[in-house]
C-alpha cells in the first residue's frame, strides 16, 4: 500500500487592524522592529494608556450593570478600585505604568503634591471625565463590549510566485457594539444621541424608527487627529481611522443575527483632558486651520493667549472637550468597500516588504523609515534609523 504524504504546510498571514494595519501607516520601519522582530517598546506610555483605558471602561461597564452605581462616579469610592484592578491585571503581563507622574501604580502611596487626593494623576482624572461624561450616557447603550471578530480576504499580491498564500486573515476587537431604538425612551435626553442628531444621522431616510440599529464604538487614549477639510490629506490618521470603523464594520457583518450596522463613533478620550503636549497640538492644529471642529470665541482666546506653559494651563469649556473628544462615522457599503481596498494596500505593502527582506534585502532597504515628528521622537529605534538621524545629525548615522 502506498502511503501519501504529509501535504505541504499551508499558513494564512492573519493580520490584526491596529496591531499591524495600524501600526505599519505608522511607520514601515518601526512595525518591521516592534512586530516582526518582536521588540517591545521601552516606553509605551500610548501603548500602555490604551490597553488600560480599555480594560477601565469594560469593568465599569460590568460594575455598573451589576450595581446600578449613579452618576457622577466618585474617584476614591467607585473608580480607584477599578484602575487598581486592572493595573494589577496588566502587571501580572509585565506591563508596568511607564511614569508615576501620569499614573501612580497599585499598592503605592504617591505625594500629596496638588494637595488632593495622593494618589489621582492625570490618567486617573482623564478615566473619572470618561465614566462620567460619556460612559453615563454609553453605558446604558451598550449590548457588548471587547467582540472579537476575523475574516478572509484575497490575499492582493499579485505576484503568484513569492505570495505566502492565496488569502490573508483579518482580524480586529471592537470596544463596544451600542443598540439604538430611534424612538425608545432611553434615547430621550442622551448626549450620544443627541450629538448622532447633530450629524444629521436621524434624517437618514432609510431609517426606521421601529427598527433597532447597531453602532460599533471605539475609544482612542489619543488626542483627535488633525484633520484639514480643505485638504483632506489621504494619507493621514484621520483617514486611517476611519477605515478601521468601516473594516470592523464589515467584518462583523459576516457574523449572524444582526442588526443594520449604521454609524460608527470613536471616543478620543485624550481630549476630555489634554496633557501639556497634547494641548500644545491642539493649539497647532486650531491656528492652522487642521480641525473639523467648531471652536467657540471664549476657547479660542484661551488657546490663543495661552503660552504653551503648564502653570496657566487654559480652563477650556466642557463643550469644547466633548465636541473635540467624539467623532461620528457614517457607516455605507461604498465607504466600506474603499476601507478594504486602502487595507489590502497596506497588507500588499507589508507582503512586498517581507518577500524582500526574506529574499535577503537588508531591512532598511526593505522597510520605509517613513514616522512624523511625533512618532519619530518618542520612537526606541531612533538611535540608528537613518530617518530620524538625517533630521537629528547628533543621532548615530548607521549605513
Ligand atoms: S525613528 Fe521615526 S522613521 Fe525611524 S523607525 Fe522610528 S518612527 Fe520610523
Amino acid at each position: 500500500m502506498k502511503l501519501s504524504s504529509k501535504s505541504k504546510e499551508y499558513n494564512i498571514p492573519e493580520y490584526s487592524l491596529t496591531g499591524d494595519l495600524l501600526s505599519f501607516l505608522t511607520c514601515n520601519l518601526q512595525y518591521r522592529y516592534q512586530n516582526k522582530g518582536s521588540l517591545p517598546p521601552s516606553r509605551p506610555l500610548q501603548l500602555w494608556f490604551g490597553e488600560f483605558i480599555h480594560g477601565v471602561m469594560e469593568e465599569a461597564y460590568t460594575e455598573w450593570k451589576l450595581k446600578k452605581t449613579q452618576f457622577p462616579w466618585d474617584w476614591l469610592r467607585d473608580i480607584r478600585s477599578i484602575e487598581e484592578k486592572i493595573d494589577q491585571r496588566m502587571q501580572a503581563r509585565g506591563l508596568y505604568p511607564p511614569n508615576p507622574k501620569y499614573f501612580t501604580p497599585y499598592k503605592t502611596v504617591g505625594e500629596n503634591e496638588h494637595g488632593e487626593n495622593p494618589l489621582k494623576r492625570i490618567i486617573s482624572t482623564r478615566i473619572e471625565k470618561s465614566i462620567n461624561l460619556w460612559g453615563k450616557h454609553l453605558f446604558p447603550l451598550m449590548d457588548s463590549s471587547e467582540v472579537l471578530i476575523k475574516g478572509l480576504r484575497k490575499m492582493p499580491l499579485k505576484d503568484k510566485i513569492n505570495r505566502r498564500s492565496d488569502f490573508y486573515c483579518v482580524n480586529g476587537v471592537i470596544d463596544v457594539i451600542s443598540s439604538l431604538k430611534i424612538n425608545s425612551p432611553i434615547s430621550k435626553k442622551n448626549l450620544i444621541v443627541e450629538y448622532l442628531k447633530k450629524e444629521n444621522f436621524y434624517k437618514r431616510e432609510y431609517l426606521n424608527s421601529d427598527e433597532e440599529y447597531e453602532i460599533i464604538i471605539d475609544y482612542k487614549g489619543m488626542k483627535r487627529p488633525q484633520h484639514d477639510p480643505k485638504t483632506l490629506e489621504h494619507q493621514s490618521t484621520w483617514n486611517y481611522h476611519e477605515w478601521q470603523i468601516l473594516t470592523y464594520s464589515w467584518l462583523r457583518c459576516k457574523q449572524t443575527n444582526l442588526k443594520p450596522i449604521i454609524s460608527g463613533i470613536i471616543f478620543y478620550l485624550n481630549e476630555l483632558l489634554p496633557s501639556n503636549e497634547d494641548l500644545l497640538v491642539i493649539k497647532g492644529d486650531i491656528e492652522n486651520g487642521k480641525t473639523d471642529v467648531k471652536i467657540s470665541k471664549e476657547d479660542r482666546e484661551l488657546i490663543n493667549d495661552w503660552n504653551g506653559n503648564e502653570k496657566n494651563f487654559p480652563n477650556l469649556s466642557d463643550s469644547f472637550k466633548l465636541d473635540r473628544s467624539i467623532r461620528i462615522i457614517e457607516i455605507n457599503k461604498k465607504k466600506v468597500d474603499k476601507a478594504l481596498k486602502e487595507f489590502d494596500n497596506v497588507v500588499n505593502n507589508i507582503e512586498k516588504s517581507t518577500v524582500n527582506e526574506s529574499k535577503g534585502s537588508s531591512i532598511k532597504g526593505s522597510w520605509k523609515a517613513d514616522g512624523d515628528k511625533r512618532t519619530c521622537d518618542a520612537c526606541d529605534f531612533r538611535n540608528f534609523c537613518n530617518k530620524h538621524s538625517d533630521d537629528h545629525p547628533q543621532f548615530l548615522k548607521i549605513p
